[in-house]
């Protein structure tokens, strides 16, 4: 598998890598045979986050016995603080059995409110920062869906990559961000290749992403037969055909009336209600469990349902998206699918 120069980090990662949300649904003999066959396949990048289940603790199995130079891990850690951060941290490195993360990110600065909070004093920035000179984590870095508030904190010069969602319909990172990392000689992870499980054409997402030099895409991957088919897909390295920018077209025009890209500018929502949770609730039942989706989704959806339809979100939503109404239609599917 071909590798990539990763930014400033100077790693060299494989051309995708191992996104490693939908293992938390597999057994942990299965997950081990995944991880193994990816890495078997060559891909040496494999990103999670503490905050995936037993995410780490799979990986960590599956890991053993590789020689650790040979993989380049990363995870990320949800805190606003330095103490919680250096537990989150060391609760990491122990599930995946490992002295050291190469890259270790804030998880999902979506507001500024995080922002802030993970850059005060006694935040959880001081903790990287501390970490990486204590040789726990070697690379400083972040995600985040926002892409105003990822350029910012890309542009403070405080971390050496950066991860946000890109795909043929979320192509937002394409005009400023992708720039920018590059300007800033940034590694660049993109989050949900497949838009969260909502994009099923592997061909068509990949041969979109792959044009884009050094971006690494970030695909979850649940079942053997996916690695293979991903891989294949990166190795013919086949450019986009005429008949598939005319599909992405195709797509875009009948997904981007309803694709929630996760910003949050439509908020703060009177009622309360987590629109953009809401609104991806068909992903997050795709990618996470059962029992994890229900925890993580139906309180939004049950929040959705207090909607009053005064509209003041949809001032706000750059996409112009109908919000009251694809509130009631994802309510709607979710109690089809609950029997409610
Ligand atoms: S229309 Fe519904 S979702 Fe939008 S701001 Fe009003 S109550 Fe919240
Ligand atoms: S509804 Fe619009 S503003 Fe709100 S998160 Fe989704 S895309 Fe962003």
């Amino acid at each position: 598998m071909k590798k990539v120069r990763f930014g400033k980090t100077e790693l060299m990662v494989s051309r995708i890598a191992f996104g490693g949300i939908p293992i938390m649904r597999a057994s942990m003999a299965d997950a081990v045979k995944i991880i193994r066959e990816a890495i078997g396949l060559g891909i040496n990048f494999i990103d999670t986050a503490h905050v995936y289940a037993d995410s780490e603790e799979k990986i960590g199995e599956a890991i053993k016995g590789i020689k650790r130079e040979n993989l380049i891990i990363a995870s990320k850690a949800p805190d606003d603080s330095k103490d919680a951060f250096n537990k989150t941290l060391d609760t990491s490195l122990k599930r995946l059995g490992v002295d050291y993360i190469d890259i270790y990110q804030h998880h999902n600065i979506a507001t500024e409110a995080k922002r802030d909070a993970i850059f005060a004093p006694g935040g959880a920035f001081e903790g990287l920062q501390e970490a990486v000179k204590a040789g726990k984590v070697r690379h400083a870095a972040f995600s985040s869906h926002s892409i105003p508030l990822a350029m910012e904190i890309m542009k403070s010069g405080k971390f050496a990559s950066v991860q946000i969602p890109f795909n043929y319909i979320d192509n937002d990172a394409e005009k400023e961000i992708i720039p920018l990392a590059r300007e800033l000689d940034m590694g660049f992870i993109a989050m949900k290749p497949m838009g969260g499980g909502l994009l099923d054409n592997a061909e068509l997402s990949f041969r979109y992403l792959l044009q884009y030099d050094g971006i690494v895409p970030d695909p979850g991957i649940e079942k053997i037969e996916e690695v293979r088919e991903l891989v294949g897909i990166v190795e013919r390295e086949e450019p986009l055909t005429a008949e598939d920018k005319k599909e992405i077209e195709r797509l875009r025009d009948e997904f981007g009336p309803s694709w929630c890209h996760r910003c949050d500018y439509c908020q703060p929502c009177p009622q309360g209600i987590p629109i953009s949770m809401a609104l991806t609730a068909a992903g997050a039942m795709k990618r996470f469990t059962p029992e994890r989706a229900e925890a993580m989704v139906g309180p939004a959806i049950d929040k959705a349902r207090t909607c009053i339809e005064c509209g003041a979100c949809m001032t706000r939503c750059p996409y112009r998206l109908e919000i009251p109404k694809l509130l009631k239609e994802r309510v709607a599917r979710w109690d089809a699918r609950t029997g409610a």
